[in-house]
């Protein structure tokens, strides 16, 4: 079966029991994904493939109770990711945005250096850097 068949069959079963409000679903979804962390933590790989499994039923459930369909959802986040520039830092994606402000800091930090280097021995006055960051 599809993502879009398993999407049908379980929002069917959600129907099914009656499993109509959003509130105590989105708790579910926290607790499934809490799991999911759990079995990352311990390397559980059968518990890791579960917890998925887990996460995306409640949330394809949570899903259908907003009126929203998980796949548009899906086709929504992945189109304003997919050409999103960037670095990873740490194991993490960082937005070109956000690296714009560190290239932004550590362009002042190397215009500072420079406003400290000595024109005679051509050596940056470390002195002079403490003072004027201090300054900052
Ligand atoms: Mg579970």
């Amino acid at each position: 079966m599809n993502f879009e068949g398993l999407k049908i069959a379980i929002q069917s079963w959600a129907e099914d029991r009656k499993l109509t409000d959003p509130v105590p679903q989105a708790v579910k979804v926290g607790e499934e994904f809490g799991e999911l962390c759990g079995a990352i933590l311990k390397n559980n790989i059968p518990l890791i493939r579960d917890s998925i499994g887990d996460v995306l039923v409640t949330l394809i459930i949570l899903s259908k109770q907003l009126g929203h369909d998980p796949v548009e959802c899906l086709q929504e986040a992945f189109h304003e990711i997919k050409d999103r520039k960037g670095k990873t830092v740490g194991g993490s994606f960082v937005k070109e945005e956000s690296t714009q402000v560190e290239s932004d800091i550590k362009t002042r930090l190397l215009d500072l250096l420079e406003s400290c280097r000595d024109p005679s021995t051509g050596s940056i006055n470390k002195y002079l850097v403490v003072e004027k960051l201090m300054d900052q």
